[in-house]
């Protein structure tokens, strides 16, 4: 079950309103790195976890990133409250109020006229939330790596959001979730590594002589040399076809009946070589003499 507290995680103190940082914020209330997606993500992956370890974190950490999602919702209102009160009591005139909501070259009309000052579960960009941001495959070393991933790119929009704004309050709290994010990262690779072997994931093996291959497959000047693609880990190869040792062109078995159609189709497609067809273009090209 869920129990709710009405005091925030971390506290919000927004010193004067902005609603084109506000818009800048849906970023991480309903964009792709944001607090909805990793809460969402979480938690159904605790939903399926039969780990007691990870299905206690799991949900721990579904539960804070609901949490941050209260905050980083809370950050927007307040950052809209100003305007929200000029626009739906009709303040000023209707330019001063039209400069205000779009005046810093934002996207702000829509946070301000359509959803009235409310955060909406949406990106700063205006595209609504998608459960597609959620890749959970139900495989925890799978899941743990999205996890790291996702987790890594949310301290980067942070990060980017507390350097485009100058309020103090709003960079304090933005500090915290971006510093949250580092701490979730941390315990998801613990988790991860605490499962041995986690490499490669599943349980096949992949085939051992590509497993550690590198083929040049882009060539010309920049090749580079790497720990990515070199020894003691890797046999850097040029690019071959067909390195299973057969003849790289495909084959499949078909039945007699579906031989003859194929067959058939392919004779009515055929292309005639001996042709040299005239075409619309020929025909409209100097007043048609290109086509005689
Ligand atoms: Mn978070
Ligand atoms: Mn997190």
């Amino acid at each position: 079950m869920f129990m709710h507290n009405k005091r925030l995680q971390y506290t919000v103190r927004v010193t004067e309103s902005n609603p084109g940082l506000a818009n800048l914020m849906l970023e991480q209330f309903g964009g792709p790195q944001g607090e909805l997606a990793a809460a969402t993500r979480y938690f159904n992956q605790y939903l399926a976890e039969d780990d007691p370890g990870r299905k206690d974190m799991l949900i721990d950490i579904a539960t804070e990133e609901l949490s941050h999602l209260e905050v980083i919702g809370t950050i927007v209102a307040m950052l809209n409250k100003g305007a929200k009160g000029r626009i739906s009591e009709g303040v000023g005139t209707q330019a001063e109020l039209y400069r205000s909501i779009t005046g810093a070259g934002n996207d702000s009309h829509l946070t301000q006229v359509l959803y009235g000052g409310a955060p909406a579960y949406t990106n700063s960009a205006g595209v609504p939330w998608s459960a597609a941001y959620i890749d959970s495959i139900g495989d925890p070393t799978c899941d743990l790596r999205s996890n790291i991933a996702a987790e890594a790119r949310a301290k980067i929009i942070y990060e980017r959001l507390i350097n485009c704004t100058t309020d103090p309050g709003v960079r304090e709290a933005l500090g915290f979730l971006m510093t949250r994010e580092i701490a979730h990262q941390q315990s998801f690779e613990k988790a991860l590594y605490s499962i041995q072997p986690n490499f490669p994931p599943g349980k096949m093996p992949g085939m051992p002589e590509f497993s550690n291959v590198y083929f040049n497959m882009s060539t010309g000047d920049g090749d580079q040399s790497g720990p990515w693609n070199k020894d003691p880990t890797f046999q850097f190869r040029e690019a071959q076809t067909a390195v299973d040792g057969g003849t790289g062109l495909p084959q499949v078995k078909v039945s007699a009946e579906e031989a003859k159609v194929m067959q058939q189709a392919a004779q009515r497609l055929k292309s005639n070589l001996s042709r040299d067809p005239v075409t619309g273009a020929m025909l409209g090209m100097d007043g048609g003499q290109a086509a005689e």
